[in-house]
Formats: structure tokens, C-alpha cells, sequence
């Protein structure tokens, strides 16, 4: 997708400080931080959004999901435990229309969230 953001960094046309990449996914620290460690867990292909999973992307979004539990241990916040979100459309307030995982952890979350 020409102007999608995630795609020009999956392409590394925007520079981001990588954690991880496989030939699947990359995932890299986000920008505006929420969190002591806050990582977007990407796939390479471009997929606006959760809702528009088919049976299809089962093994991607598993795939994602595994990631994130890898990087979390890397990380050192697995034992703590941590938060995996997906924003999805207008009322998930999604920014980045293509698909992502967010890692949070380093900090004690609230419940509900905002
Ligand atoms: P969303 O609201 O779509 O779930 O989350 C998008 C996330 O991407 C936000 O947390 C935002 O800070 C992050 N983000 C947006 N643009 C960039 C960028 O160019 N580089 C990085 N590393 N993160 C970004
Ligand atoms: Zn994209």
C-alpha cells in the first residue's frame, strides 16, 4: 500500500528501531511510547484491520500473537505480565490503518481502559 505508513517501515523507507523480524512479521519500539515498553508486532503484508481477518490469516494473527509473547520475554516483563491490544476502527480509535499488535508492559495497567 503506497501510503501506508507500517508498509513504507516494513520496507524500511521510514528508519524504525527494529526488535524483531522474521519473514512474517517485524516488530519495533513505537514512537510515542505509552508505556516503559510499548512494541508494534507488524506484519508484512498489509491488512487494514482485525476485522477484515478471514480463516486465511489465522496462522498470521496466531503468528503475531506468538511474537509478541517471545519479545515480551525478551524484554524481561514476561513474568510481571503485560498488556496485548488491538485497536480496531473509529470507536477502537485505530490510528494506523494496517494491522498491528501493541506490547505494553513495564507498568501496572488500569482496568477498564480508556
Ligand atoms: P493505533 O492507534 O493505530 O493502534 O496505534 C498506532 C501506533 O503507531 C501509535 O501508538 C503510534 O504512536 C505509533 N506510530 C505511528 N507512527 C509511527 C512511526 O512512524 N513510527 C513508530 N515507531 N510508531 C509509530
Ligand atoms: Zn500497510
Amino acid at each position: 500500500m503506497a501510503d501506508c505508513i507500517f508498509c513504507k517501515i516494513v520496507a524500511g523507507e521510514i528508519p524504525s528501531d527494529r526488535v524483531h523480524e522474521d519473514p512474517t512479521c517485524i516488530a519495533f519500539r513505537d514512537i510515542q511510547p505509552q508505556a516503559p515498553v510499548h512494541i508494534l508486532v507488524v506484519p508484512r503484508q498489509h491488512l487494514a484491520r482485525i476485522s477484515e481477518m478471514t480463516p486465511q490469516h489465522e496462522p498470521l494473527v496466531g503468528h503475531l500473537f506468538h511474537v509478541a509473547t517471545e519479545i515480551a520475554r525478551q524484554e524481561g516483563v514476561s513474568d510481571q505480565g503485560y498488556r496485548l491490544v488491538i485497536n480496531c476502527g473509529a470507536h477502537g480509535q485505530q490510528a494506523v490503518d494496517h494491522l498491528h499488535v501493541h506490547l505494553l508492559g513495564g507498568r501496572q495497567m488500569t482496568w477498564p481502559p480508556g
